[in-house]
């Protein structure tokens, strides 16, 4: 199976990006097989190996990555490389960088894994947005943070949503459904059969749409971990113990 990518973001020459999936990797039940997160209780040496394999698949230096501690906030960080690396992740949510080589790395599963590029000023980001970080609007602050701080246009951003659950496998408990109805995601609610569900993407696509991001630069893949368990790592299909694919971009 090969890793996912984004047309949107192939014909750029300038990155490299891709969402990895749940295969070719060494990780044991139940982080069968390319686990890449250390804090979910596999091998840190599997965990390790798998991200080495990544390496050669995108050629990078492995202790250049940075990922995150993710905490559901709308915590942003501008990376800096001599604070931020592979052995050092920050406590965030998004990562923003103007620095060639170093790839930043969301990780998730089921929460969306948001990919963010402007080709103009050569920004890139990465985003992970779960049910409380789209509701906090981790994407449009990260969107207005590579606003302020490097100058980028909004009309020029390209925005990308990898493998996440669907509303087919998210229920959620009325609480909940009211709670995003009345925070004016109405959209995002759906009650079939007297049950709630939830799409986190339609939140995040409703807010893309408020801050005026053009449709044609936001690239939904529209697949569902848990719909397609077999090839991603789906927190909920898999009963909370699994393990976590990850979305990648770098600045070549
Ligand atoms: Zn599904």
């Amino acid at each position: 199976m090969k890793p996912k990518t984004s047309a949107l973001l192939s014909h750029h020459n300038s990155i490299t990006h891709l969402f990895t999936t749940r295969m070719g990797g060494i990780s044991k039940s139940p982080f069968m097989s390319n686990n890449l997160a250390f804090h979910v209780g596999d091998d840190r040496d599997d965990v390790i190996t798998n991200h080495q394999n990544l390496t050669k698949q995108m050629n990078y230096n492995l202790a250049n990555l940075v990922h995150m501690q993710q905490i559901h906030s709308d915590k942003i960080i501008i990376v800096d490389p001599k604070t931020h690396n592979f052995d050092n992740p920050p406590e965030c949510d998004a990562l923003i960088t103007n620095q060639k080589n170093i790839p930043l790395m969301v990780m998730t599963a089921d929460c969306t894994p948001v990919l963010m590029y402007d080709p103009v000023k050569q920004i890139i980001a990465v985003a992970h947005a779960g049910r409380a970080g789209a509701m906090k609007g981790i994407v449009p602050k990260t969107i207005q943070k590579m606003s302020e701080e490097f100058g980028s246009e909004i009309k020029n951003i390209l925005v990308v949503l990898g493998p996440s659950i669907g509303a087919c496998c998210y229920e959620v408990g009325e609480k909940i459904a009211e709670e995003v109805t009345q925070s004016g995601y109405g959209l995002a609610t759906v009650d079939e059969n007297g049950r709630y569900s939830l799409d986190v993407n339609a939140i995040i696509h409703q807010q893309l749409k408020a801050l005026e991001v053009p449709p044609e630069q936001i690239d939904d893949l529209r697949i569902c971990n848990a719909c397609h368990n077999e090839t991603y790592f789906s927190y909920r299909a898999d009963k909370q113990k699994t393990g976590r694919i990850a979305g990648i971009l770098m600045l070549k």
